[in-house]
Order: C-alpha cells, then structure tokens, then sequence
C-alpha cells in the first residue's frame, strides 16, 4: 500500500501544534499532504512557522488562535477549522499543560488549572468535534501520559488529568463508534520538549540508563504513532491508549 497518500486532502484540527509533539504532528501531516489547522494559545509566530512548513511540504494550512481552557475558545477552534480547511475529518489534541506539586503545596487553582485544560477541554473538544466530523471515518486523537500508570511524587494532579484522557475515550468511544467515529489516546514517555526542559536537564542520563532503547524520545516518536491512529488503516481501534516510552522501566 502507498501510504503517503493517506492524509491526502483530509482536513486536520491539532491543538498545541505551536510546539512540541504537535508541531511534530503538524509538519509530517503537512509532508502526507493533509489541510491542517494549527491551533496555538499564545505562539503565534511559532504557530505561523509549523504553518509555513506544512505548506512547504505539500500540504495546506491556517492558524487558530484559541485557549481549550476556555469553551468559547473550543467551539472557535472547531469552527475556524471546519471552515477555513472546508471540512474536518481528524482532530488530534497536542494541548496540554504539566505543572507539578507535593500533596503538601497543592492548591484548589493548581487543580483548576490542570484539570481545565488536560480534562475539561478533551471533553468539549471531543463534543465539539463530534458535531462536524466526517462520519463514517472521522478520527479524534488525544494525548494522556505513562505518568497516569506510572506516577511519580508531585504529579498527582497531572498523572491523575491523563489517566482521566485515557478514561474519557475509553467512555467517548462507546458513544461515537456507532456513528464510525473512532477516539483513541496515546501515553507517551518523557519525550524532548519545552514541557520537560528542566526534567531532562536534571536527569537525563539516568531516563536513558531505565530506557530499554536507550535514548530520550522525541516529538516524532508520539507524532507517527497519533497519525496512525488518525489514518484509515486504524479503523480497527477504539477507546484504546496505546503507551509509547521506548519500554521505560
Ligand atoms: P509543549 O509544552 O512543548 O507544547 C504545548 C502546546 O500546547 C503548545 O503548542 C501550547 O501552545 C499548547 N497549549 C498549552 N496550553 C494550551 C491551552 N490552554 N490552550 C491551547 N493550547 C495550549 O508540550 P508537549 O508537546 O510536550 O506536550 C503535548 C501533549 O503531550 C500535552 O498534552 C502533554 O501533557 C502530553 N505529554 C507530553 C509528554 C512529554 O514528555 N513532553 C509526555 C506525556 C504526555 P502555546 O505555545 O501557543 O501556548
């Protein structure tokens, strides 16, 4: 099968694909010859360049300024990318937030703050979506995180948040598979980011040395696999996580 034809001409909503995974994301849709709406909360220029690049690569692509923290912001961005790519067929949810406390130091806006934008938004975003998606064959990717099965102190909040993401499609997928709509999340590992800059600067070595694959994974790592559950040949798969840590012990 020729599978870079996959994504050619389908319509692509992706959040937080300003930076990190993605832009990741965005910039080899762009390669497959996808229309992608880059959505972004505050890097317009970082926002524009991952743009830039996608339509360099063959494909098509808008900007859509929006903060899933806030509803009004999440039915903007569906509807900016329903008509400024004509249609959507795909929405793949990169935005994300990662802020950590000890039980002692958390907050009722430390939880507001997490729980808003990696929960509350996977939720309304996914209703948005599910209003103009293409069916049958409509596909929507969120992102959870190994820390939801594998937490560590001071990411309660966080870990708790993912493994909500990975509960929530598990959930969705039961409402939206009748309509052939499918829902999937992945659960990365440490990958390479802004996100985990200070992480890695502290402990990198010693995340190689428990990494079965004996490097830091990078955006590319969790963008392949999210664009094989947004592809046709996923077709089979719903309400599934599927953990991507290059085998983190
Ligand atoms: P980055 O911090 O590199 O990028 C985050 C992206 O999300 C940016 O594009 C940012 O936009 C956008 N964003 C953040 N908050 C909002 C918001 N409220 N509304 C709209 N956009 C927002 O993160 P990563 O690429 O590393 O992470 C992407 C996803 O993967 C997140 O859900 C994260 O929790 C998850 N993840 C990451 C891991 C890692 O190790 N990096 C591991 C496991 C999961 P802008 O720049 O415009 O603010």
């Amino acid at each position: 099968m020729d599978t870079s034809k996959l994504f050619a001409g389908k319509r692509v909503l992706i959040t937080g694909g300003s930076r990190g995974i993605g832009a990741a994301t965005a910039r080899r849709l762009g390669a497959l010859g996808a229309h992608v709406g880059v959505g972004y909360r505050s890097e317009a220029g970082a926002a524009e360049d991952v743009a830039a690049d996608v339509r360099a690569a063959g494909g098509n692509a808008v900007t859509l300024k929006g903060d899933v923290a806030v509803p009004a912001d999440i039915e903007a961005l569906v509807e900016g990318a329903h008509k400024g790519l004509g249609g959507l067929d795909v929405v793949i949810n990169c935005a994300g937030i990662m802020q950590n406390a000890l039980l002692g130091d958390i907050t009722a806006d430390h939880c507001r703050a997490i729980l808003d934008t990696n929960v509350t938004a996977v939720a309304l975003l996914t209703k948005a979506a599910a209003r103009v998606l293409s069916a049958p064959g409509g596909r929507i990717v969120h992102i959870s995180s190994r820390l939801a099965y594998g937490p560590m102190p001071s990411t309660a909040l966080y870990s708790a948040s993912k493994a909500a993401v990975s509960t929530l499609v598990h959930t969705f997928a039961k409402e939206l598979g009748p309509r052939g709509i499918t829902i999937n999340a992945v659960a990365p590992g440490i990958i390479e980011t802004d996100m985990t800059a200070a992480s890695l600067a502290a402990r990198r070595d010693g995340i190689i040395a428990q990494t079965p694959l004996a490097r830091i994974g990078q955006p590319d790592d969790i963008a392949g696999i999210a664009i094989f559950l947004a592809s046709p040949e996923a077709g089979w798969i719903t309400g599934r996580t599927i953990i991507a840590d290059g085998g983190l012990q």
